[in-house]
């Protein structure tokens, strides 16, 4: 199994190299040459196995450099009992709306409460064996975070023999349950500081130091390489995969579906990462019908699957779904590599275009393959919020924003279509993590305290669920982390961290 960039075929690495890196040299991103096929006897062994069992076997077949101990070692580290609450780190929650049924697929029982954990808990193990293969340096992530990505890599690198991480968030640019998550982490190799700046400075400050010569040979002569934890990495994608396999099992187990029998799968869509993973599924051969792309007030891919077109020239909205907010989805290249049969010279041509222009425009057969398998739909923050407060008030189902956006496009889809398929609808975090929008929608009208935690708590009591006991926690933990610096002082943070001049 080898894997080459979307923009240069000729760029050919192993599985290893491909994790280690991250990204290709020439910019691309690293896509599988070729895509294990599963039969449906295959399917139907997964069926018997776990979640864990189900992992060992995808990773195995994608992962081909690594040994079985490896990968066995890799997703028990993972996927435990302790980390995700239960055996079973993806638990389906079979619901009502209406009289649409939603089969919820919740990502979010990981150590920070964001589907983000489903990857992030098993890519250092994979990282740190594929740096094994190909250096003997240790490595230093470095991450730049608008909130959910920095706590879920940090939680995933905490004490991670071999590897530091370093994570960087604007100092007024993330919300206070998000900064609480990161200054109170835990663990010997990690660190995190607040920057004067925004988002984009803190991104630009982390590849500055990535590329800076004399700063990178300064690290390599100290034993150090860097590395990066962001969604292009393939060790990030490959583990989502593993996800639609065992929601389908599962429905099987259940009765809710026969073996072979067609779903159609709903994600609400940010980076394009969590859809493109059940597209490889569906392309290994598990029965997906319909891929629903569900987006938020930035719908510039509900723009693109119904016209062709990918503009990112327009308004850029903060919503109630803020991961979700994003206008370049950077994972779309890797699937429209597959959508024009490996066409590297097609898919350098649109990103080159985006990278000038912001624009792009697929031709009439892309988009036509595309369109008969993709529909997008876009749900702004007051449907959102009508969304949760239905979903709980009626149907007694607390969802948080981002999944809401997914159930709201997902019931126009049934409305339009009156398709019947079984639909996955992915549930990517927990309402806690935003409990003011969540408890504004259910609690309708009503003053609401200002502390994060007073929030927290109330809408525990309001509706009879459960706060995640590491959120929970948040409230009496220590800060650890106070630094605030510069943007420029960014390399000065990091060098001091290592104790390397
Ligand atoms: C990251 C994220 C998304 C978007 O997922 P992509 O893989 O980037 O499309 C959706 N919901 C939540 C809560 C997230 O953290």
């Amino acid at each position: 199994m080898r894997y080459n960039s979307t923009t240069d075929k000729s760029i050919v690495v192993t599985a290893s190299q491909a994790i280690a890196q991250g990204i290709s040299t020439d910019g691309g991103l690293f896509v599988p040459m070729e895509i294990p096929q599963y039969s449906m006897s295959d399917i139907d062994a997964l069926t018997k196995l776990d979640y864990r069992g189900r992992a060992k076997k995808i990773l195995a077949d994608y992962l081909d450099d690594f040994t079985a101990e490896e990968i066995d070692e890799c997703v028990e580290k993972a996927y435990t009992k302790e980390k995700f609450g239960s055996d079973d780190p993806a638990p389906l929650s079979y619901q009502k709306f209406g009289d649409v049924d939603m089969n919820i697929l919740e990502l979010w029982h990981g150590p920070t409460s964001a589907f983000k954990d489903m990857a992030l808990q098993i890519l250092p193990h994979l990282l740190t064996k594929s740096l094994k293969k190909t250096t003997d340096k240790e490595a230093v992530i470095l991450v730049a975070t608008s909130g959910d990505t920095g706590k879920a890599a940090l939680e995933g690198f905490r004490d991670v023999d071999g590897t530091k991480i370093m994570v960087f968030y604007p100092v007024d640019g993330v919300s206070p349950m998000q900064k609480r998550q990161m200054t109170t982490q835990e663990g010997e190799n990690v660190a995190v500081c607040a920057i004067k700046g925004n988002f984009d400075d803190a991104q630009t400050g982390v590849k500055r130091i990535f590329t800076d010569p004399a700063l990178v040979k300064t690290l390599n002569d100290n034993g150090y390489l860097f590395s990066s934890a962001n969604s292009i990495n393939w060790g990030r994608l490959l583990p989502q995969i593993v996800y639609y396999f065992s929601a389908y099992s599962e429905m099987v187990n259940d009765g809710k579906i026969k073996l072979g029998d067609k779903i159609n799968v709903a994600v609400p869509t940010g980076n394009f990462g969590n859809i493109l993973a059940s597209y490889y599924a569906y392309r290994m051969g598990l029965p997906i019908n319909k891929f629903i792309c569900a987006s938020n007030s930035n719908n510039v891919l509900t723009d693109f699957i119904a016209t062709g077109t990918y503009d990112k020239n327009r308004s850029f909205y903060a919503t109630i779904s803020p991961s979700m907010d994003i206008l370049v989805s950077s994972n779309l290249e890797r699937f429209l590599y597959h959508m024009t049969d490996g066409s590297d010279a097609q898919v350098k041509e649109w990103m080159t275009a985006l990278k000038t222009t912001g624009a792009y425009s697929v031709d009439d057969a892309t988009k036509a393959k595309i369109t008969d398998i993709f529909t997008g739909g876009f749900c702004d923050d007051e449907k959102t919020q009508q969304i949760i407060g239905e979903f709980f008030n009626k149907y007694g189902y607390l969802c948080d924003t981002h999944t809401a956006v997914a159930v709201s496009v997902y019931k126009d889809y049934v409305e339009k279509t009156g398709d019947k398929t079984p639909t996955v609808i992915d549930s990517t975090a927990s309402p806690y993590k935003f409990s003011k929008a969540v408890l504004e929608a259910v609690a309708d009208g009503e003053t609401l305290p200002d502390d994060e935690f007073a929030m927290v708590d109330l809408l525990s009591e309001k509706t009879s669920t459960q706060v995640p006991a590491p959120l929970a926690a948040l409230k009496s933990k220590e800060t650890r982390f106070t630094n605030v610096c510069a943007k420029e002082d960014m390399a000065d943070f990091v060098l001091g961290t290592l104790g390397v001049k």
